[in-house]
């Protein structure tokens, strides 16, 4: 590849971790940067980080990073030559993709036509079908009746699933007929409001399946490659948590047939930029094809600690049009990574959000352990969005090394003020079944449904004496209409 910068100037259409992280691959290859901020942003480390920045109005996200007319315009007016959409918002919005085409910016990801070919998960699976590669048992979306007889005749229980959808919205487990239809109601309606479009597919409901996907990048002169697996298994309500590559449950043999897999379907869909194919393992060892997503993945940086690779940066070189210098026998993999996703959220209560500011950030470093962070201290996490904070990511040279220095790093990770999962994430990763790789897609439910913080040990009673003793008198920085309370503000930490 040549070492002339891919373009002159990104706009990079997201924010947190994912912003900073594609701002910061654009200027290891020397690219210009933009960034875009709502009003609840303005403090936010990808707006201080960027070249340049861009705000595009009120915090609502309507207003803000989900505005196709805005985000257009603010790249137009910045002169970007191309826009990065990381992953959510507007990442697999073939409107978008298609809105930046014609105002002549590159829109770094697949075309828009093969976006919306594969975000449409009945779409994506007829294709799969028609390759020979297996799918879950299902029903393509239909009306109420047909896919009533369609459970009844797969056996319960099912999921149902917006057909446009993802982020598990309108996801639905049905165990039994009786409360088929209040539920498929139910899962229209939502799927009705997140996505405009009510059509709900149905699928047999795997028991305790592993989820593993394998990474594509594919180039515009037909070179696809894939990068190997990640296990995402480790989910709460089917959200991923923690992820790790290489998959303890996936032998070369296997990898070799996903990978092969993951290979001819990106192909057939004529695929270009980076991508994932998602599959679902059963205990038997079985693969079924689940869905392709069409952008950056939130666990993207796993596979790079094991394959030697930057995504970002190979995203950035086939969006100019260059060719992929990886070839497929090129790729090897070394060691394992393990990476846990840290949100500002109260396991204690549903993990609900935890918005507010940050009085104390301590992010670990250690050896072999990345932290892909989108905060900084003093700063307000606003309500408006995903409460993710950052990644930690460990590598080692084999599994329970990996493991062991995730579990060191979420230690040393020292947050006050809104709650975090940490304390969560470090019980899971230190649970048996997890460090055996023996985990299912129900593993949390399973095994950490009823999970309590520990007490809070002295050395955390200490640091909140003292940053109380710190702050000035006055009203307390917590958005709270209660007088301060010192164990309220430390119940984000979990110190060593
Ligand atoms: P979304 O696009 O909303 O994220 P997916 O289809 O990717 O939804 O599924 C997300 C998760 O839901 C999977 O990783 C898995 O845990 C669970 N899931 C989805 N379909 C099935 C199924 N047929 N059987 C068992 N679990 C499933």
């Amino acid at each position: 590849m040549t070492t002339a910068p891919p373009f002159s100037k990104v706009l990079v259409a997201n924010r947190g971790e994912i912003a900073v992280r594609v701002i910061r691959a654009c200027r290891e290859l020397g690219v210009r940067t933009v960034a875009v901020y709502s009003e609840a942003d303005r403090h936010s480390p990808h707006v201080l980080l960027a070249d340049e920045a861009v705000c595009l109005g009120p915090a609502e996200p309507e207003a803000s990073y989900l505005n196709i007319g805005r985000l257009v315009d603010a790249a137009c007016g910045a002169g970007a030559e191309a826009v990065h959409p990381g992953y959510g918002f507007l990442a697999e919005n073939p409107e978008f993709a298609r809105a930046c085409e014609e105002a002549g910016l590159v829109f770094v990801g697949p075309p828009s036509h093969v976006i919306a070919a594969l975000g449409d998960k009945d779409r994506a699976r007829r294709l799969a079908e028609r390759l020979g590669i297996p799918t879950v048992p299902g029903h393509p979306a239909a009306d109420d009746d047909t896919l009533e007889r369609a459970a009844r005749a797969l056996g319960f229980p099912v999921v149902l699933k917006a057909a446009a959808g993802g982020g598990g919205r309108g996801m639905r487990v049905v165990t039994g007929p009786e409360r088929f239809r209040e539920t498929l109601a139910s899962a229209r309606r939502e799927v009705k409001a997140a996505f405009g479009d009510d059509a709900v597919l149905l699928e047999k409901y795997l028991d305790r399946p592993r989820h593993v996907e394998v990474q594509i990048v594919a180039d515009r002169y037909g070179t696809v490659v894939h990068l190997g697996e990640r296990d995402c298994s480790v989910q709460r309500r089917h959200q991923k948590i923690v992820e790790e590559s290489p998959s303890p449950a996936v032998d070369p043999h296997l990898r070799r047939r996903l990978g092969e897999a993951a290979l001819r379907l990106a192909r057939e869909a004529g695929y270009v930029n980076a991508g994932t194919v998602e599959f679902l393992l059963d205990r038997e060892g079985r693969f079924y094809f689940l869905e392709a997503n069409t952008r950056l993945q939130v666990e993207h940086p796993v596979t790079e600690l094991v394959a030697g690779v930057d995504l970002v940066h190979l995203q950035l070189q086939v969006a100019a049009g260059r060719r992929l210098s990886l070839r497929q026998e090129d790729v090897v993999w070394r060691g394992h990574a393990v990476e846990a996703r840290v949100y500002a959220e109260d396991p204690e209560r549903g993990f609900a959000p935890s918005p507010g500011r940050i009085l104390l950030l301590r992010e670990p470093h250690l050896p072999g352990v990345r932290v892909d962070s989108g905060v900084q201290e003093g700063q307000e996490v606003p309500v408006h969005y995903d409460p993710i904070l950052s990644k930690v990511v460990a590598w080692a040279p084999d599994r329970p090394t990996a493991v062991a220095r995730l579990a060191h790093a979420l230690q040393e990770y020292v947050l006050l003020g809104p709650r975090t999962n940490l304390g969560f994430l470090l019980d899971l990763v230190t649970h048996p079944a997890f460090l055996a790789g023996e985990v299912s897609t129900q593993f949390v439910e399973d095994q950490l449904a009823a999970w309590q913080a520990p007490d809070p040990p002295p050395e955390a009673v200490a640091l909140a004496a003292a940053l109380l003793a710190q702050e000035p008198r006055g009203p307390a920085p917590v958005a709270s209409a209660r007088a301060p309370d010192p164990w309220e503000r430390l119940a984000g930490a979990r110190l060593p």
